[in-house]
């Protein structure tokens, strides 16, 4: 089972996590049939998304990450809960394209850069909290610490991976997030600089059976690093043939009589987890009766 682990180290002054989210990127890329740069782009979001959930408070509360970056990937969308479940799309899977100058799957060229990255918190309160922050590089980790450091002060080393097999299934996903926080000696930042940068891609270390502990212990291991909690994550979406039904009738009286009278019955897809409903022409004559 993948799952965050918190910590934090330097006593107090720094907090982390990390997280090995292998199995629900996998998970993912099947039911939405990714391509690799679609998996690498929504996997990295769904692994921020699940560090960030896994610091909420209670269980219904959540977050959601919404990267709009006008490259070919379009739009990814992902809502993590603090209950343990993510779910996630990206607006065109199969997008397929050269590899960067560092022949790595460029995230960039598919998110594009021109455009915001916003995340969404609902705390339960009534306004959700959002904040938002124009795209600075399009690798995602990059732009989420810019997020963290405009939207709430907060300075953060950001690693984020997927790591994708030739035959396009997922071999290793995870990452780290560390923050000094206010107050944090200088000579604290500095080492964390150092030793980030000399540590290993994350993908690596995780493919080489890691554990979020061990990612770590080997950044944090001589800081005093305290692991404080786990907390397990799945792909798991709330979607239900109820909330397809609203879909329905968002469409209004006059697109559903088309349909009846066209088609005689409408598949309607769930967009974060790609299953299909079927409405049939009972069900629309039902729906008709209800819509405006
Ligand atoms: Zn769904």
């Amino acid at each position: 089972m993948d799952y965050v682990v918190r910590a934090t180290a330097a006593k107090g002054q720094v907090r982390a996590f990390a997280v090995d989210l292998t199995e629900t990127v996998r998970e993912a890329a099947k039911l939405h049939d990714l391509f690799p740069l679609a998996s690498a782009a929504l996997g990295r979001t769904m692994v921020a998304a699940v560090m960030i959930a896994a610091d909420m408070k209670s269980a219904d509360n959540s977050v959601s990450i919404i990267i709009k970056g006008g490259g070919p990937l379009g739009n990814i969308i992902v809502t993590a809960k603090a209950n343990g479940t993510v779910k996630g799309y990206v607006d065109n899977p199969y997008v397929d394209l050269p590899l960067n100058k560092y022949g790595k799957l460029d995230v960039r060229a598919g998110v594009g850069i021109d455009g915001m990255l916003t995340v969404i918190k609902d705390l339960g309160l009534k306004e959700p909290y959002a904040g938002q922050i124009e795209l600075v590089s399009g690798e995602i980790a990059e732009d989420l610490a810019h997020y963290f450091w405009s939207s709430e002060q907060q300075p953060s080393v950001i690693a984020l991976g997927v790591l994708v097999n030739p035959d396009s299934t997922i071999r290793a996903a995870g990452g780290y997030i560390v923050q000094p926080l206010p107050g944090a000696d200088d000579q604290i930042i500095d080492k964390l600089e150092k030793v980030v940068g000399q540590a290993a891609p994350i993908t690596t270390m995780i493919d080489q059976g890691m554990r979020p502990e061990d990612v770590l212990d080997t950044i944090l291991g001589d800081m005093d690093l305290r692991l404080n909690d786990r907390l397990d994550y799945k792909f798991l979406c709330d979607c239900s043939r109820e909330r397809l039904e609203g879909l329905v009738l968002s469409l209004g009286k006059q697109e559903i009589e088309d349909i009846i009278k066209k088609e005689g019955k409408a598949e309607m897809i769930c967009h974060y987890c790609s299953s299909k409903y079927l409405f049939g022409r009972d069900d629309l004559n039902r729906l008709l009766d209800l819509a405006k």
